[in-house]
């Protein structure tokens, strides 16, 4: 059976490092018992995948899964919906988005593109999806502007989260707790307490780490903030302080889980 690992195609959250391409914006690429799965697949994706080492080719995606509709997370869907099918030739691929993201006034994947998939999903909050034999659950409900689920993979009694973006909030806590590795979009380096600021920032890690106490958490979805700080040092940094292993994801970076 091949490895299972992770690929961070795009690092970049927030409009500034996104805008100027600071770090490259694509999603994540998934590899899961030979399923190859896009999260968020933010501006460049599609080049990020065919530039990568081994390339990642387009043909091979099994599914996109959009974790809310902004633009970062979802820019590239469609072009890369049009890949997968040969431009709807072959009808295949499996979409899963909130519902804003497919039916609502800002809905991002166009009409004709929708019908080249073989499948499409809503996501709802704490429900669980299948992608052939995998599974994944969504969190509960974040807190940020438009409908946004977390998601996390069921790996054999190990569990691999994705917080993405939110504002903290405790019920968090407990909707993450099972997790064995955690992605956190980490945007922000200080929390800007009572503003209308909804990401996630450095003293969030440290609750989430003390708190919850898995075995790994990768940082990631860097704005300037974090970026001026240096966030290998941040994650250094929060690893010596928590006893818990902290990762700075970079641009190409691959994770084994
Ligand atoms: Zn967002």
């Amino acid at each position: 059976m091949s490895e299972n690992y992770i690929k961070f195609l795009g690092t970049a959250g927030a409009r500034f490092v996104v805008s100027k391409q600071i770090r490259s914006s694509g999603g994540v690429f998934i590899h899961i018992d030979g399923k190859n799965i896009i999260l968020d697949p933010g501006p460049g994706t599609l080049v990020r995948m065919a530039k990568s080492r081994p390339k990642i080719d387009v043909q091979e995606i099994d599914a996109i899964i959009l974790t809310h509709l902004h633009i970062d997370h979802s820019n590239d869907v469609n072009i890369i919906i049009d890949g997968i099918t040969l431009g709807g030739i072959k009808k295949k691929g499996i979409l899963f988005a909130p519902e804003d993201a497919l039916f609502g006034e800002n809905r991002v994947v166009l009409t004709y593109i929708k019908s080249f998939l073989s499948e499409i999903h809503v996501l709802k909050a704490e429900n669980t999806y299948h992608i052939g034999e995998i599974t994944f659950s969504t969190s509960i409900r974040h807190r940020h502007q438009v409908e946004t689920y977390g998601i996390k993979f069921k790996l054999k009694g190990k569990i691999l989260s994705f917080m993405v973006d939110t504002r903290f909030f405790p019920e968090l806590l407990n909707s993450y707790r099972d997790s064995s590795t955690i992605v956190m979009n980490v945007v922000r380096y200080n929390s800007v307490k009572g503003t209308s600021i909804q990401h996630l920032s450095v003293e969030d890690v440290v609750t989430v780490a003390n708190q919850i106490r898995p075995e790994r958490i990768v940082l990631t979805h860097f704005g300037s903030t974090m970026l001026k700080v240096n966030p290998y040092k941040v994650a250094q940094e929060l690893s010596k302080n928590t006893g818990i292993e902290i990762i700075a994801a970079s641009d190409g970076m691959k994770l084994e889980i």
